[in-house]
């Protein structure tokens, strides 16, 4: 009887759990296989979004649709951003999780921290500009590949007819990488258990007694952000039925929540929205990699709920001036997040600062970093792919590749 993949994903997830909480640190054994797992799913990202995006881009040539996709796409992501970090201060006063506790702080590299949080914002966006593309995707740098590969397809569409063996190379190419992905992804489950199992082992389920209500907070406006502002925004926007859309990115979810890691999830969430929710190629080719590097709604709310509880703990009043102000610099530090484990905290240093909040603060939440970093991850990844559905549904590329549509999914 062969199992389906939702349902294998979720038993490894289940698995790693209960044998990490009875075996203890020792089951760091398996960790090899998550990291194994990880390594294979990141080698596949720059040719993939190369790929596919030049054959969604080359197949329209048209610069105005880029520009209009590429706007709604921005504009989505901030404005969920928004909403998110709103919701994570909203349920920071409703559960005040930093009235009364005594935690003891862990220690932080703050030097790193806020090296990393003070590029300004004129650099960050020169640095999109790749100098030399082959090094872009050398070094895997999304968006220098995402800007390589929109100029590549207008390139192609412009030259027209002389340009096809380039364009049928990168259909071919596209394709085998799509093979190739459904190869690595049918081992996701193997990978989750090897990644879990560690972290439960590790942190045992009691460390997460004392900030009970932190991890409570982040939790309820996950779900909140999930079910309201997603729900409706794809039921909406998408017109699409959210159950379906849940049911279909549930597996990218389960393996961001495992990995904490939305670039390492990247080929999952194309794959699961390409074949699940009928995205085109070229749309989640886009819209994914972009979400991935800028769009943070679980960072975001994070920002807001740890900006909350700092406060709280230090016995700071926020204004509404101050209010104001977290919403906006938090949304540009979410934009700035990688998506790789532990940035969000990084990036919190920025927004500390700004509101001149203690940064040691962070220390106090950061023993559960990663178990925070699993919701806002998994937050991030399904906001990404809600963008996709709805930026597919309103202006999408129409590649003939759609994906296929049909209920019975396979990853
Ligand atoms: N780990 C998150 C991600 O990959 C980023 C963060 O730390 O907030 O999306």
């Amino acid at each position: 009887m062969r199992i389906n993949f939702l349902t294998q994903i979720t038993i490894a997830f289940v698995l790693a759990i209960v044998l990490g909480a009875i075996v203890g640190p020792e089951i760091e054994v398996v960790s090899p296989l998550g990291d194994a797992f990880l390594r294979l799913i990141q080698f596949i990202i720059a040719p993939l979004i190369l790929a596919t995006l030049v054959v969604g881009v080359a197949g329209t040539g048209d610069l105005k649709k880029i520009g209009r996709l590429g706007g709604k796409t921005v504009a989505y992501y901030l404005t969920t951003s928004a909403i998110a970090i709103t919701l994570g201060l909203g349920m920071g006063y409703l559960f005040a999780p930093g009235a009364g506790v005594d935690v003891p702080a862990e220690s932080i590299d703050e030097s790193a921290a806020e090296t990393e949080a003070t590029d300004g914002v004129v650099d960050t966006l020169l640095q999109i500009i790749p100098e030399n593309p082959f090094e872009s995707l050398v070094q895997g740098d999304i968006l220098q590949i995402i800007f390589f590969a929109l100029f590549l397809g207008i390139g192609i569409a412009a030259v027209g007819e002389k340009a096809k063996p380039v364009l049928q190379f990168f259909e071919g190419f596209s394709e085998v990488m799509f093979k190739v992905t459904t190869f690595v992804i049918a081992l996701a489950p193997i990978g989750v258990f090897g990644l879990v199992a560690p972290i439960i082992g590790d942190h045992g389920l009691s460390v997460l007694l004392p900030l009970f209500k932190v991890v409570l907070a982040m939790a309820v406006a996950c779900v909140i952000h999930l079910v309201i502002t997603y729900g409706l925004a794809v039921r909406v926007l998408g017109k699409m039925s959210p159950i379906r859309f849940f049911k279909g990115i549930a597996p990218a979810g389960i393996f961001a929540f495992s990995s904490a890691s939305s670039a390492g999830t990247l080929p999952l969430t194309i794959k699961n929205t390409t074949e699940n929710l009928g995205v085109s190629k070229g749309t989640s080719s886009f819209v994914l990699p972009l979400g991935a590097t800028i769009n943070m709604d679980g960072t975001a709310i994070y920002q807001g709920v740890a900006v909350l509880f700092i406060a709280q703990f230090y016995g700071i009043d926020l204004t509404a001036m101050d209010l104001m102000t977290v919403v906006l610099i938090a949304t540009l530090a979410s934009i700035g997040t990688a998506g790789v484990p532990g940035a969000g905290m990084i990036m919190l240093t920025l927004v500390l600062t700004n509101l001149g909040l203690p940064l040691e603060g962070i220390a106090l939440i950061a023993g559960i970093d990663r178990i925070l970093d699993m919701f806002r991850t998994g937050v991030n990844v399904i906001g990404d792919a809600s963008g996709a559905v709805i930026v597919d549904r309103n202006e999408g590329f129409d590649d003939d590749d759609q994906g296929t549509t049909q209920p019975n999914q396979t990853a």
